[in-house]
């Protein structure tokens, strides 16, 4: 098939590499032009596991550009343009309303298109009268769908191959019918279902993932104080079929571009629509204190921070990826020289990503953190594991078992 892809972010690009990798001839739009030179000449600009290998791999069935007009022919337009938060947390729709314009510039023959960036329920359909304004008309001249994207950053490719499951929310049969015929070969449950219903299941996924996050966290906060190991807890409950093991790592919460926008989002609409989101709210204020949990435990140790050289081993959100988006490191950072602390940092791959945001930290290796005063470990990169701890303070987020050995120790919730 021909597909169009608009937004060459974290999701567009996987999800082009993807579908040009199984066969279709994709064609990539961004607004980002050094985006678009790196992806032509097989350079990846985000760190994804074996993205750059599969975007050589698909040379022939895959192009970047900056040109709208170069999709006219595709049967299929994703949608993939981020979806950023506002001040008051509500959901910010300007990148998906310009992409919509954009589009509704060239509708010829009948096509389908998806939206696969995250929307809050109604925003689809709202698009409609953007979509429409050049005398084209839905389900009769074009067709339109929501199909949410549940990859995870660090495995993303393997998620497009092997998904939990397919959701497909679409307005009219054809539009429907095309995207069971693209999506035929995924072996996995397919649900289908009207547009709202795809865009509410993205939200509550991940309010439900947070949720596990805040609540662990939570427990983990009563362990520490009752000298319990909450991992020990995790495990204990994780065997239960109706609570799973996964989602219940203490720390220091979670980061990305996503749990925390989605959920302030739909707390931001359930306002709006005279529902009081209790839970959600809660949720997001254990995520927001849980990381200065770190200072507080620092401060055990060197209660005053002024002029100390305090080490940060891990940037990103999480391992496997560069993206620092909502990293847990930020407030930590922020509060860091906030003390006067000289922070040096090292992460395997988020330090060109992180420096954009705090240029005045030091950047170094793994070995020169060795030698802080005390370090902080905020992502749990696997070669964090293989470090000698043994002459440092040391207080993990993320529990990382080699830093047990550490002179001091102290975890976050364990
Ligand atoms: P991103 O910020 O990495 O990428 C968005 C891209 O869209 C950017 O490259 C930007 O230049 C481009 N863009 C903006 N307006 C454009 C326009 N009019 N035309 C062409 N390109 C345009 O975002 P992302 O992380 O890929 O997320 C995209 C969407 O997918 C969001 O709604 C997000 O919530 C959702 N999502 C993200 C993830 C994830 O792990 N990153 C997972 C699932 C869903």
């Amino acid at each position: 098939m021909n597909i169009g892809i608009i937004g060459l972010g974290y999701v567009g690009l996987i999800t082009g590499v993807g579908f040009a990798s199984l066969g279709n001839k994709v064609i990539g739009v961004d607004i980002d032009n050094n985006k678009i030179n790196k992806i032509n000449t097989g350079e990846t600009p985000i760190y994804e596991q074996g993205l750059e290998e599969k975007l050589k791999e698909v040379n022939d069935n895959f192009r970047a550009t900056t040109n709208i007009n170069d999709l006219k022919d595709s049967e299929i337009i994703f949608v993939c343009v981020g979806t950023p938060s506002k001040e008051d947390g509500s959901i910010d729709l300007k990148y998906v309303r310009r992409a919509a314009e954009d589009i509704s510039k060239i509708l010829g023959s009948y096509r389908v298109i998806v939206i696969k960036s995250t929307v809050i329920p109604g925003t689809t359909e709202s698009l409609i009268k953007i979509l429409e304004k050049n005398d084209k008309k839905v389900g009769e001249d074009f067709g339109l769908a929501m199909n949410p994207e549940f990859l995870k950053e660090g495995s993303s490719l393997k998620d497009f191959f092997e998904p939990d499951r397919i959701v497909i929310g679409s307005y009219d049969e054809k539009s429907k019918e095309i995207l069971a015929e693209l999506y035929k070969d995924f072996n996995c449950p397919k649900l289908f279902a009207n547009i709202k219903t795809a865009e509410m299941i993205k939200y509550a996924s991940n309010s439900f993932l947070g949720t596990k996050i805040s609540f662990i966290n939570e427990i983990g906060n009563i362990c520490k104080k009752l000298g319990i190991d909450v991992y020990a807890i995790a495990e204990g409950i994780g065997y239960d079929k109706r609570i799973g093991r996964e989602f219940l790592n203490a720390g220091i919460g979670f980061g990305g571009s996503c749990f925390p926008k989605d959920i302030k989002a739909l707390i931001a609409k359930s306002n709006e629509i005279g529902h009081e989101p209790k839970l959600l709210q809660e949720i997001i204020k254990i995520n927001e204190k849980q990381p200065l949990k770190k200072i507080e435990f620092l401060k055990k140790h060197i209660p005053n921070l002024k002029g100390k050289e305090i080490g940060i081993l891990g940037l990103a959100f999480k391992p496997e990826t560069d993206d620092v988006r909502e990293s847990r490191a930020i407030p930590i950072v922020k509060e860091l020289l906030k003390e006067e602390v000289i922070i040096k940092a090292y992460d395997p791959k988020a330090i060109g990503n992180f420096k954009k945001l705090f240029p005045q930290i030091k950047y170094c290796s793994p070995e020169e953190i060795l030698n802080s005063e005390a370090i902080l470990i905020l992502t749990n990169w696997k070669e964090f594991e293989n470090l000698d701890y043994r002459k440092n303070i040391v207080i993990d987020g993320r529990g990382i078992l080699k830093a047990k050995e550490a002179k001091i120790y102290e975890g976050i919730c364990w």
